[in-house]
């Protein structure tokens, strides 16, 4: 089943202990559409400026990846710039410029308002509930991604897009910012109130945990030697996540955990390199191998 992914394309600057890239292609529906296309279709909404090429638009072809959401604006593209110090955990932002996403008003081409699952990525609740009222058939799950900003700015509007989603990715700060709970169990009942009645708590280099009726699953950060560049981790683990449950059509707990797997394993893959690079060269074969090594990390007798 096709996936419907919604938030910005962007181009990034980003600086790491390990380089600097000036205008690096990013977004975090770039990162979530590659990512889940491994597993599934996509059909892509956002908007671009006119300095969006046809070079940048090649990381979607080839790919089930459908364009015809993505809009083209008069202006310049979403703009991001980041850098992270040696513990590569914490970034500053340096830079947003919101350019034509300033203006922007998500609009469903017909072909998508059938789509049973969607991921709506970081940006305002206004605008992902927006995109909810275009959907004409009940989605079988809506995900939902957000950050401190629209938590403090925009409480009101986050909660109730919060009532229309089934699925809650954040990260631990946020979630205990939104709960107002520190311990992470507490947070997940207080956030099951909202609306949501499974939270996935991304926590970098420490893994993932799902929380989700009474069963809590977690894995932990896949081992690396060479950490890159973390932007986009927390997309491509949603575009694993999300890809993992269309291409299965099911939401049952079993495919829940699973779908955590792929998403760890999405995620893993894009900090190797800077910015999309290594999701541009992934193969199917290499995040089957890292999902088994996944298994096996996690498996020991009682
Ligand atoms: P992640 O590292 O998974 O949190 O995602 C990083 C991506 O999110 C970058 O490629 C940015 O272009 C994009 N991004 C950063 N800030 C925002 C924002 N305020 N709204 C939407 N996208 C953003």
């Amino acid at each position: 089943m096709s996936l419907l992914v919604v938030g910005s394309v962007a181009f990034d600057a980003l600086e790491t202990p390990f380089g600097k890239v000036a205008r690096a292609l990013g977004g975090a529906a770039t990162y979530c559409s590659v990512a889940a296309s491994f597993f599934t279709g996509v059909n892509l909404v956002g908007v671009v400026g006119d300095d969006f090429t046809e070079k940048d638009a090649s990381i979607f072809r080839g790919r089930h990846i459908d364009l015809t959401g993505l809009e083209r604006a008069r202006g310049k593209t979403f703009f991001w710039a980041g850098r992270y110090t040696d513990n590569l955990n914490d970034r500053v932002t340096l830079a947003t410029e919101l350019n034509v996403f300033a203006t922007f008003n998500p609009k469903l081409p017909p072909a998508y308002r059938h789509s049973p699952y969607i991921f709506l990525a970081n940006i305002d609740p206004k605008l992902q509930r927006s995109v909810l009222s275009q959907v004409s058939r009940r989605p079988k799950l809506v995900a939902l991604d957000t950050m401190n900003y629209w938590i403090e700015r925009t409480p009101a509007e986050l909660r109730e897009t919060l009532r229309h989603t089934q699925v809650l990715m954040i990260n631990d700060a946020e979630t205990r910012q939104l709960s107002s709970q520190h311990n992470l169990l507490r947070a997940a009942k207080h956030i099951f109130k909202l609306g949501p009645r499974t939270l996935v708590i991304k926590r970098g280099e420490h893994g993932a945990m799902m929380v989700h009726d009474n069963s809590v699953f977690s894995v932990p950060g896949y081992p690396l030697e060479e950490v890159h560049d973390p932007t986009g981790a927390g997309d491509s683990f949603a575009g694993g996540f999300m890809g993992c449950l269309a291409s299965a059509g099911s939401t049952s707990d079993a495919a829940l955990r699973r779908a955590i797997v792929y998403g760890s394993v999405m995620g893993s893959f894009t900090v190797e390199r800077f910015g999309l690079d290594r999701l541009r060269t992934l193969t199917r074969r290499e995040i089957t191998a890292r999902a088994r090594h996944f298994r096996r990390l996690t498996q020991f007798r009682l």
